[in-house]
């Protein structure tokens, strides 16, 4: 069966960033009628905090992004602590006391000889009694695992075959001084323990993938298949990372965004594929396909966004949207549809239409251009009392063109504009029953 996990850090909000990771693990759990698990990484208390774990789960429900497990880490320290002394019973996992600043000096050495800095296994040569002093002078120690110095390989599901030669890499801390369990072994054990089939995760992982099939073998596990997404940059190709704070989902949500319009885009983006508008989530379940994604770094630009939001809303009945309109817009029952329809082809996000219910409600500024003054004051006469119904306009503007002459867009524009405060908008037959007041006649 496939089993795939989405596992975030409560350490901030939902942003477009670990979306994606978390909607490629989702669609291919859906795919297969396989698994898809919550796994809240949240081993660190100085980081982690609970109102992410709660807003990470509000935000992946809004995007109807449900998962059919939920996992704690913090809760299974048990496991780990049992793992951990299975490494060190195999004589894997050894305790080091070096300061972090002896580290870095023993780095630079390194690099000013030209030598990778890669951990030299110091403390590998400690005898029992040197171990008991140091940690007498310095407490507690961490605990490295001991990696086979061997070229690790593994099949990736996007990046293809990939190599990487653990002599190049520093021998991994799996425990800290203060007992915390690092993410390299949490992650490894969960993932084992809960059948984990496929690891989808972005390219920063690389390195922890060829750390942790080691440890996964040591452990004597099955590897998973691990696939490694590429990173979102913004468009001038620098890496998205710093800014994604500010790409958080629920300021998405907030700015009116469509669940659909985040969904589409996400599932194709960096991929051969055109992006393409999906009604609902098993729509992108079906044409998905992870060998489709590519290694090359991927422009992300929220305003595709907006253009996916105005073309899916275009589409929603007024049933989908009547609690929106209602509620948030503030538009009475009675003229919502009337509204809704009126509106949807001419708004990008639901929040839009706060500006045109407002437009209708309290009226807008006229808009009026100096040439136009005195042919707008004679067809404001002309218009009868509210309320209107759509046979209005073709009457008034009938009357108007009678009286003065103008056609066409030189008659309809300067009204439009009048009465709207804009050249652009929904057909005004349909305005024209909505309008409860024209600030051009009063
Ligand atoms: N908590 C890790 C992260 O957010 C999970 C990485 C993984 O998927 O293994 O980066």
């Amino acid at each position: 069966m496939t089993t795939t996990r989405f596992a975030p850090s409560p350490t901030g909000h939902l942003h477009v960033g670990n979306l994606r990771t978390a909607l490629l693990n989702f669609l291919i759990a859906r795919q297969s009628d396989g698994h898809f698990i919550l796994r809240i990484d949240d081993t660190d208390p100085g980081r982690s905090q609970e109102i992410y774990v709660d807003s990470i789960k509000e935000d992946l429900e809004w995007l109807g992004l449900g998962w059919d497990q939920i996992e704690r880490q913090s809760e299974r320290l048990d496991a780990y602590l049992e793992t951990a002394s299975h490494l060190r019973n195999d004589e894997r996992l050894y305790e080091a006391f070096e300061t972090p600043g002896e580290l870095e000096l023993r780095r630079k050495k390194q690099r000013n000889r030209g030598h990778p800095p890669v951990y030299d296994r110091a403390a590998l040569l400690l005898s029992e009694v040197e171990k008991d002093k140091l940690r007498a002078e310095r407490g507690e120690g961490v605990w490295r695992f001991k990696l086979d110095r061997a070229w690790i390989t593994w099949e990736d599901g996007i990046l293809g075959s990939r190599s990487i030669d653990a002599s190049s890499l520093s021998d991994p801390i799996l425990i800290r001084r203060d007992g915390q369990f690092l993410y390299t072994l949490a992650s490894v054990v969960d993932d084992m323990e809960m059948g984990i089939s496929h690891v989808v995760r972005g390219a920063d992982h690389i390195t922890n993938t060829a750390v942790q099939i080691q440890i996964i073998k040591a452990l004597g596990g099955q590897v998973p298949t691990f696939a490694h997404h590429s990173l979102l940059t913004d468009d001038a190709g620098y890496a998205l990372a710093k800014r994604l704070g500010t790409l958080a989902i629920r300021d998405f949500k907030e700015q009116g965004i469509a669940p659909m319009a985040i969904l589409s885009l996400l599932a194709r983006l960096g991929t051969s594929e055109p992006v393409v508008l999906a009604s609902c989530i098993d729509e992108l379940v079906e044409g998905f396909d992870l060998t489709h994604f590519g290694s090359s770094p991927t422009k992300f630009d929220d305003t595709q966004l907006f253009q996916l939001t105005g073309r899916y809303l275009q589409t929603l009945p007024y049933t989908d949207v009547s609690e929106w309109i209602q509620d948030q817009v503030g538009v009475p029952d009675s003229i919502a549809e009337t509204f809704w329809y009126a509106t949807r082809n001419n708004i990008t996000t639901l929040s839009d239409l706060k500006a045109w219910w407002t437009v209708f409600r309290d009226g807008a500024e006229p808009l009026i251009d100096p040439q136009d003054t005195d042919f707008v004051s004679q067809a404001i006469e002309l218009l009868p009392n509210g309320p209107y119904d759509t046979d209005t306009w073709k009457t008034w503007t009938d009357a108007v063109q009678a009286k003065t002459g103008r056609k066409g867009r030189a008659l309809f524009m300067p009204l439009r504009k009048a009465l709207t405060g804009q050249g652009q908008g929904p057909d005004m037959s349909t305005i024209m029953p909505l309008l409860h007041r024209i600030k051009a006649r009063t």
